[in-house]
C-alpha cells in the first residue's frame, strides 16, 4: 500500500508506524486518530526525510504540545551551542524546534537538525529566503521563494510557517483599517514589504498549489503563518487579523484537498476575554484544523516576565481548543533569549500545556499532579523534587531555608497542617508548641 502524507494513508485506511507511535503515545484508539487525521483535525508533521523523528500528533483532543524557537544568528553564530540549546529543550520537555536561523549557511545547521534530532522541526523560509539569496528584498523573484521551500523540504523540515495569507486584497484592508501595532510578524513584514515594493501578488498565495504540491511530495505541514496577528492588545482581533483568517480558512480547504496536512497559526498580543472567541472562530472557519498559537500575551506592561503573560494566555488558548504553544522567554520585546530565558520560557509554555490539558481532560494529564499530591500528603521530600517540573529549583528552594524540623518545612515549622492533621489522623497527640 502506499500513500504520499499522513493525511492521505488515513484517508486510504492505512495506519502508518507514525500513527501507531501518536495512538501508544496519546492513549487513544489507532482507528479514532486515524479519522482525526483524515479529517485533518490532528496533523502529525513527519517528512518522510527526517528519518531521526519521534512522531508526535498535535490536536485539541491530544496532549498540547509546544514549540521552542532557536538558530544561528549574527550574535549567536556557533552552532555545536545552538545544538545543545537543542537538546537540552528536547531533554526538557519540548516536542518541536523551530530553526530561525537568520545568518550564514543556514542550510547546514537544519540538515544537521533533521539528521540528529528527535524533535519536530519548523521552519519560516521567508526568513531564509533573505539570507540565502544575499541581494536586496525586492530583488527576489517569486519562483526564487518558491525556491527556498523547496529546499526546506528536501533538507527534511516537518513543517514551514508560510505566509500566504497576507494577499494583496488583505494587504488593502490593512492599509485601509489603521491599527496600532501594524505588522509584528517577522515573515509578514518581509512579504508586505515585498508586495508593496514590487506591485505584485504575494508568491506563496498566487502559486499555493505549486508550494501544496511540494508539501504533498515530502509530507511537509502546511504552519499557515498569520502575518497580521495583533502585536498589542489594541489590535486583538481587529479586521486585519480576521480578514487574514478567512483566507486562512480558504487556503485549509485547499491543501486538505490534495492531502496536505496543515496548522493554523494564531495571535499573538489579546485581552483574556478575547481569547476563546478567538478559538471558537479558527475552529469555525478552519474546519478544527489544530491551532499553533503564538502566546497569547494578555498584557503589554510586562517585558522581562512574558513567559508569564504569554503562558497565562497560552493555558486559556489550549483549554479553549489550541493545540500546540509556542513558547515566549523572559527576553521577548528585549533581546535574544540566552540559556536561562530559554529553560525559563520552556517551564512556563510547558506549565500552560498540563494545565491546560487537565483542564480539558486529556487522558491520564493529572496523573502527574496525582503522584505529587501523595508524596506532599506524606510530606515525602525527595519523591517530591523528581516530580518537580523544575528539580533543581524545587530542591535549591527547600535548602536555601532548612526547616528546623526535618519533615516540615520553613513556612509554617511545627504549624505544618499537613504534618499535625496526618498525626492526629493517626491518633496521636499534636501539641505544637512544646515539639
Ligand atoms: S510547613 Fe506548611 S507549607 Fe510546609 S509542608 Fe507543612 S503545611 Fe506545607
Amino acid at each position: 500500500m502506499t500513500y504520499t502524507t499522513q493525511m492521505d494513508a488515513a484517508r486510504q485506511g492505512i495506519v502508518t508506524k507514525e500513527m501507531k507511535a501518536v495512538a501508544a503515545y496519546e492513549q487513544m484508539e489507532e482507528q479514532q486518530l486515524l479519522q482525526f487525521v483524515a479529517k485533518g483535525q490532528i496533523c502529525i508533521p513527519c517528512n518522510k526525510k527526517h528519518t531521526s523523528i519521534t512522531p508526535y500528533g498535535i490536536g485539541s483532543m491530544l496532549r498540547t504540545k509546544i514549540n521552542v524557537n532557536l538558530g544561528i544568528s549574527r550574535d549567536c553564530k556557533d552552532m555545536d551551542m545552538e545544538m545543545e540549546k537543542v537538546k537540552r529543550a528536547v531533554d526538557m520537555g519540548a516536542e518541536s524546534i523551530m530553526d530561525l536561523s537568520s545568518y550564514g549557511d543556514t542550510r547546514v545547521f537544519r540538515q544537521r537538525l533533521t539528521r540528529e534530532c528527535p524533535a519536530v522541526i519548523g521552519t519560516v523560509p521567508i526568513y531564509d529566503a533573505v539570507v540565502y539569496y544575499h541581494k536586496a528584498l525586492k530583488e527576489i523573484t517569486a519562483q526564487e521563494w518558491l525556491d527556498i521551500v523547496r529546499m526546506h523540504a528536501e533538507d527534511g523540515v516537518d513543517f514551514m510557517t508560510i505566509h500566504c495569507g497576507l494577499n494583496r486584497h488583505t494587504a488593502q484592508r490593512f492599509k485601509e483599517n489603521k491599527r496600532l501595532m501594524n505588522i509584528v510578524s517577522r515573515g509578514g513584514s518581509i512579504m508586505f514589504a515585498w508586495m508593496e515594493m514590487t506591485g505584485q501578488e504575494n508568491p506563496f498565495y498566487e502559486y499555493y498549489d505549486e508550494v501544496l504540491d511540494i508539501c504533498r511530495q515530502y509530507d511537509v505541514t502546511m504552519s499557515l503563518g498569520d502575518a497580521c496577528r495583533p502585536g498589542c492588545l489594541e489590535d486583538g482581533t481587529d479586521i486585519a487579523q480576521i480578514e487574514e483568517l478567512v483566507t486562512l480558512g480558504e487556503l485549509t480547504r485547499r491543501a486538505w484537498e490534495k492531502d496536505v496536512q496543515v496548522m493554523i497559526e494564531g495571535p499573538g498580543h489579546m485581552p483574556m476575554n478575547q481569547i476563546a472567541a478567538n478559538m471558537e472562530i479558527q475552529k469555525t472557519i478552519c474546519k478544527g484544523a489544530p491551532f499553533y498559537v503564538l502566546g497569547p500575551i494578555v498584557t503589554d506592561i510586562a517585558p522581562g516576565y512574558d513567559h508569564i503573560t504569554s503562558a497565562i494566555g497560552g493555558a486559556i488558548a489550549a483549554a479553549a481548543g489550541a493545540s500546540f504553544l509556542c513558547y515566549v522567554t523572559p527576553a521577548e520585546h528585549l533581546r535574544l533569549p540566552n540559556v536561562d530565558d530559554v529553560k525559563e520560557g520552556i517551564i512556563a509554555t510547558k506549565i500552560a500545556a498540563h494545565a491546560a490539558d487537565i483542564a480539558k481532560g486529556v487522558k491520564g494529564a493529572m496523573d502527574w499532579d496525582h503522584k505529587m499530591d501523595q508524596a506532599r500528603k506524606k510530606l515525602d521530600w525527595e519523591a517530591m523534587f523528581e516530580l518537580a517540573i523544575d528539580p533543581k529549583k524545587a530542591r535549591r528552594y527547600r535548602e536555601e531555608a532548612k526547616p528546623e524540623k526535618e519533615d516540615t518545612c520553613s513556612m509554617c515549622g511545627n504549624f505544618c497542617a499537613v504534618k499535625n492533621t496526618n498525626r492526629i489522623l493517626d491518633g496521636e497527640i499534636v501539641s505544637i508548641f512544646d515539639e
